[in-house]
């Protein structure tokens, strides 16, 4: 395959795959590979401080707020948030943007009481709500920035006394936001930062501490932030990979210069869907989002054939999730402009034959 749209995991920069393989044969001329070492070794120290540090300066965060590696994906924080943020007998709000939003909802009752603020469920989450009201005594905002299996995006951050937390699994370090606007930040590693194994908290540490339950070690972000994000054995691994890639991204100049890139990847491919009436875009315009773009058509067979034939010239991950059916293209950082370029002219050569 020479075009990866996968959604996720998804494509990362072929130096970074090389750096990888190279590290697991003979990490930085060791003679050992990265799989093979210590993780409380200087040598695995420097990758886990370069990765943080990386972090800490691509978003331009500030001294309250801290950067941890943790295990058990995006997942395990839907219920690590509320176990750590939210009182049994306090509330927290939440909007419900997308099959990704509903899963924290189901688990933040576990811990306390919730309140979903607007929900788009009644157009299967073509569009984010705009008109809501955040209660001024939640605990606590959840939202989902970039709804990777719908294809809307948040584009602005919402206003509010309340502290913010985010996953942003599918659009961080794409654009560039106030990132010290939030109290957590949390994004599984495998679409934007690195390899599948990780996850991504920025927390700011005001916000810790403040719940009366006794929670576990391993779930309390306190415990992490004063083991310096190494509280057991962390996926060396999985942050090896991040940290490559962190390095990468800063190398073309960071969030601010990959945003440029990413906005032509998506302006080209929104032209292109606009321009030719036999794709039909799933979502809203004013929601479309720059990370995965997805669209359908009206006939299964016409669907079939763009399928078959982006298949022929090597094209990966076009597919759209099945619950919306037709098409998803994922312009992550890694993916370069040219394999949007060589899609849209085979989407207006399809067009051409076929419409
Ligand atoms: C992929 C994804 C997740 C799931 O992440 P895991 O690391 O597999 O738990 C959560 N939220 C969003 C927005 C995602 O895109």
């Amino acid at each position: 395959m020479k075009y990866n749209f996968n959604a996720g995991p998804s494509i990362l920069p072929n130096e970074v795959f090389e750096q990888a393989s190279q590290g697991v044969l003979n990490f930085n001329n060791t003679g050992l590979s990265i799989l093979e070492i210590g993780h409380r070794t200087p040598l695995f120290q420097g990758v886990l401080d370069e990765a943080r540090q990386t972090v800490r300066e691509l978003m331009h965060l500030n001294a309250d707020h801290e950067v941890l590696f943790l295990h058990g994906g995006a997942t395990t924080q839907f219920f690590q948030i509320p176990m750590n943020l939210l009182d049994e007998h306090a509330k927290a709000a939440y909007l419900d943007c997308g099959v990704w939003g509903t899963k924290p909802i189901k688990e933040a009752p576990l811990f306390g009481q919730i309140e979903v603020v607007a929900s788009s469920k009644d157009k299967n989450y073509s569009y984010i709500p705009r008109h809501f009201t955040i209660p001024a005594d939640a605990a606590y905002f959840h939202y989902t920035t970039n709804n990777t299996i719908e294809g809307t995006q948040m584009h602005c951050v919402p206003e509010t006394p309340v502290p913010l937390v985010a996953d942003m699994s599918s659009d961080i370090l794409s654009r560039s936001i106030d990132f010290n606007k939030f109290s957590l930040i949390y994004a599984g590693a495998q679409k934007n930062i690195g390899a599948a194994g990780v996850t991504l908290v920025v927390v700011n540490k005001n916000v810790l501490g403040k719940v009366s339950r006794k929670i576990p070690s391993m779930m309390d972000y306190r415990k992490h932030i004063e083991n310096g994000s190494m509280l057991n054995t962390p996926p060396v691994f999985a942050i090896y990979v991040c940290m490559l890639n962190l390095r990468w991204l800063k190398a073309q100049g960071g969030v601010e210069a990959i945003e440029k890139i990413n906005n032509q990847k998506a302006d080209l491919l929104y032209q292109t869907l606009d321009s030719l009436p036999l794709f039909k875009p799933t979502v809203v315009k004013e929601d479309r989002s720059k990370m995965n773009v997805v669209f359908v058509m009206d006939d299964p067979e016409q669907e079939k054939a763009f399928l078959d034939l982006c298949k022929q010239e090597g094209m990966a991950g076009v597919k759209g999730h099945r619950s919306v059916g037709g098409f998803r293209i994922s312009l992550y950082n890694a993916l370069p402009l040219s394999s949007v370029q060589i899609l849209t002219d085979l989407m207006k050569h399809f067009a051409q034959k076929r419409g």
